[in-house]
């Protein structure tokens, strides 16, 4: 058998069904694509460890567990129109792929986004679309998403994220410090923007989401 694949099945078992992970579809997610190949060569080894791993232009992938337990908290059935931002590697754009209907991707960094674009035409996730930009506006055009991931952190719930949430969509998203965050999802109850349930999922640390809805350049 293929070591990656050995590798990655420890990696479900020991890192994320272990502590908690229960939807089968996202197990078998990250069962399946090979994170090795969102890293860079020099760190393909360590590309299955318990850890986030650098990427390049001080951005990181990140770690196993907590992709995992962000998606969960989608609760994605394969039907949904997802927004992320924050595509650093492509790795969690990936995994998005293959569990909703289409993705719409942000990434403010260009040098990323082109390397993302590439491995993610290697693997034929033709349903992602990936911009450059500031992700902190969202992606209007496309708007209402069933679901919003963010994965660099903010200071706040931008609200123009929540204008573009369906009724009864969920945007995760870390909020707090440069340091560390509290990873909330927010599940918007009905038309008015502000009409919001937060839920705490658990303490983070990530990189900064920089941007006009963020923290300043
Ligand atoms: N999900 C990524 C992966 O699987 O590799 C990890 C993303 S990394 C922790 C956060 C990314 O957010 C970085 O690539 C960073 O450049 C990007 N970012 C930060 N602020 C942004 C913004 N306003 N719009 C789009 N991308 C942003």
């Amino acid at each position: 058998m293929d070591r990656y694949v050995r590798q990655r099945r420890r990696m479900v078992e020991t890192q994320i069904r272990a502590r908690g992970v229960r939807d089968e579809r996202v197990l078998a997610a990250m069962e399946k694509i090979p994170r090795h190949l969102f890293v860079e060569e020099a760190l393909v080894d360590q590309a299955y460890n318990d850890n986030p791993l650098p990427i390049g232009e001080g951005q990181t992938i990140s770690q196993p567990y907590i992709v995992a337990l962000m998606t969960e908290a989608l609760a994605l059935t394969g039907k949904e129109k997802v927004l992320e931002i924050g595509t650093g590697s492509g790795y969690q754009t990936a995994i998005l792929a293959e569990l909703c209907a289409c993705v719409f991707t942000i990434e403010r960094i260009a040098v990323l986004a082109a390397a993302a674009r590439r491995v993610l035409d290697g693997l034929n996730y033709y349903n992602v679309a990936l911009r450059v930009g500031d992700g902190t506006y969202g992606w209007r055009e496309e708007a209402p998403f069933d679901g919003i991931i963010v994965t660099a952190g903010a200071p706040r719930v931008p609200r123009v994220l929540v204008e573009q949430l369906s009724v009864g969509g969920r945007m995760v998203i870390p909020v707090g410090g440069r340091f560390t965050q509290d990873l909330l999802r927010v599940t918007r109850l009905s038309e008015d923007p502000e009409d919001v349930k937060k839920e705490s999922l658990c303490g983070c640390r990530f990189v900064d989401l920089i941007g006009d809805h963020g923290w300043p350049r």
